[in-house]
């Protein structure tokens, strides 16, 4: 239905919207006062002691406050009360469809959550975000606009090659048209198959079209194992050259030849903030990634057995690498490269190329978990102010990040290991994301800033997935608000979907029709 009234200009309907949102009918009768709280505001202040009320979607205040005549109150004693957790770097697009409550996102404390990263994102935004305004889900949801799912728009099939000048005059026409419905930023994952073929020209030219409209660039850079420093130096120059804000996505070090260089990598990174490159990083806290079984041969020689020797060993061999789908054998699921070989009498390298030959004649690839980073380095990453928490996971991930990142930052490097405290991982879980995203009104607990809550408790939060049972539910998040109402309570869903769709500006309401 098109109607002429819908086609007024889109920063018109915004500042309407905002308007309308910020009208603070401050009735009692809705409002809910939230006592005995620690606070941890999300700005990294020290815990401290305060009530705080909430109504109308929005915090309105915060301090030494008594209830109201009437006024519901929550006791919140033993417990920290935190801005809800973004997670910049999720996996659930196709999730949200199945399972809107998104469960095992509520129940770490996600109240938003960003889909379309590592350059695949929905396409056309606008069909998506629709979407989600139809069938809401329990938590806020933004995307990015894919650069592989854009370059694929233009260059279809035939895309194992540098882009003409016209095409990628034509992928920054699509860039703009995402910007234009609400997509983030622009999003690249130059290590898979469609993006590794671009040129850093292109790259610069499409950030460049994104930073015009406010966008930022969010990337898994081109490599995360032995070129590692070379990928690095690559994202700098994009992010100077586009004048683009950057976050670099899931920051590891990821093989044997890279492992322990963490402190010289920071450095490159300090130089270039130095410079006035606005370079931020998330990490997630494992020592395991997961992802396809061709990343693991950096040259695509996949059948050649010297290209894949040298990748497997970089790795530190089969045995780091454990298969988590694969479609064609269901029987080589849980099992490691190695495992598979000695079952076969054929050597790894062997067993490599038997999976790729199995997986292209299905059409299909082996999905892959490689435990490749150490600890001291994920350490050193996590003590970083410029790091943020993400997951890189979602609904149904295969990964034990998908449910269990944020209590694990929580439970294990806060509480167990005192690598950060407790104010500081929440900062990095809440106004830090907010901040690379220019939200002034999510991620901090201040008056007038949207009611997403998350009580938990500080002394029992733990992840509980596994690689063996990935979406096991955490224990100790207690109670989780997304625009001020309560969607996780006690161990459940409340079944309660107040997710908005939100963009650069914040909510997008009426914008999309
Ligand atoms: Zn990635």
């Amino acid at each position: 239905m098109t109607s002429n009234r819908f086609l007024l200009p889109c920063s018109v309907l915004i500042v309407f919207s905002m308007v309308l949102l910020s009208t603070r009918s401050q009735q009692k009768s809705n409002s809910l006062l939230i006592v005995n709280a620690q606070l941890a505001d999300g700005t990294g202040s020290p815990l401290r002691k305060a009530n705080v009320r909430i109504s109308q979607g929005r915090i309105v205040g915060i301090g030494q406050l008594q209830p109201e005549k009437d006024e519901p109150t929550l006791d919140a004693k033993g417990l920290v009360l935190a801005p809800g957790f973004i997670d910049i770097h999720n996996h659930s697009e196709e999730g949200l469809q199945s399972d809107p409550l998104a469960e095992t996102q509520i129940a770490q404390g996600i109240t938003t959550l960003l889909v379309g990263p590592d350059g695949e994102s929905p396409w056309p935004i606008i069909g998506f975000l629709r979407g989600l305004q139809q069938n809401p889900a329990s938590v806020n949801v933004g995307t990015f606009a894919g650069h592989a799912t854009i370059r694929e728009r233009v260059m279809g099939a035939d895309f194992k090659r540098v882009a003409t000048p016209v095409e990628v005059t034509q992928m920054q026409q699509l860039v703009s048209q995402g910007m234009n419905q609400q997509a983030l930023g622009l999003s690249s994952g130059l290590e898979y198959e469609v993006g590794s073929y671009s040129a850093t020209d292109e790259l610069v030219a499409m950030a460049d079209t994104a930073a015009k409209a406010g966008g930022i660039y969010m990337t898994h850079i081109r490599d995360e194992a032995d070129k590692s420093f070379e990928a690095l130096a690559e994202e700098i120059t994009i992010g100077e050259r586009a004048h683009i804000p950057i976050e670099h996505s899931h920051i590891k070090l990821g093989t044997v030849g890279v492992q322990g260089k963490a402190a010289a990598y920071i450095k490159v990174i300090e130089n270039a903030r130095k410079r006035g490159v606005d370079f931020l990083a998330d990490c997630y806290p494992y020592d395991a990634w997961h992802s396809n079984l061709k990343v693991v041969v950096p040259d695509k020689q996949y059948e050649n057995p010297k290209s894949v020797g040298q990748a497997l060993a970089s790795y530190g061999g089969g045995s780091h690498l454990t298969i988590t789908e694969f479609s064609p054998n269901k029987s080589y699921v849980g099992k490691t490269l190695g495992d598979l070989a000695k079952a076969n009498r054929i050597s790894e390298v062997d067993m490599y190329i038997r999976l790729i030959r199995e997986g292209d004649a299905a059409h299909t690839e082996a999905s892959i978990i490689g435990q490749s980073m150490i600890e001291s380095d994920i350490k050193a990453f996590y003590q970083q102010p410029w790091v943020m928490v993400a997951s890189d996971g979602g609904i149904n991930a295969e990964h034990p990040r998908g449910a269990g990142t944020f209590p694990r930052v929580l439970g294990v490097f806060v509480r167990e290991k005192h690598w950060l405290t407790l104010p500081e991982a929440i900062r990095k879980m809440t106004s830090l994301p907010a901040q690379r995203l220019g939200w002034k009104d999510r991620g901090v607990i201040r008056g007038g800033a949207f009611a997403d809550l998350v009580l938990f408790n500080p002394d029992t939060v733990i992840d509980r997935s596994t690689y063996a049972n990935p979406t096991a539910l955490p224990t100790g998040i207690e109670k989780v608000f997304v625009n001020g109402v309560l969607v996780w309570d006690s161990g459940k869903p409340t079944g309660v979907r107040p997710g908005l769709v939100l963009g650069l500006r914040g909510p997008v309401l009426n914008t999309l029709n």
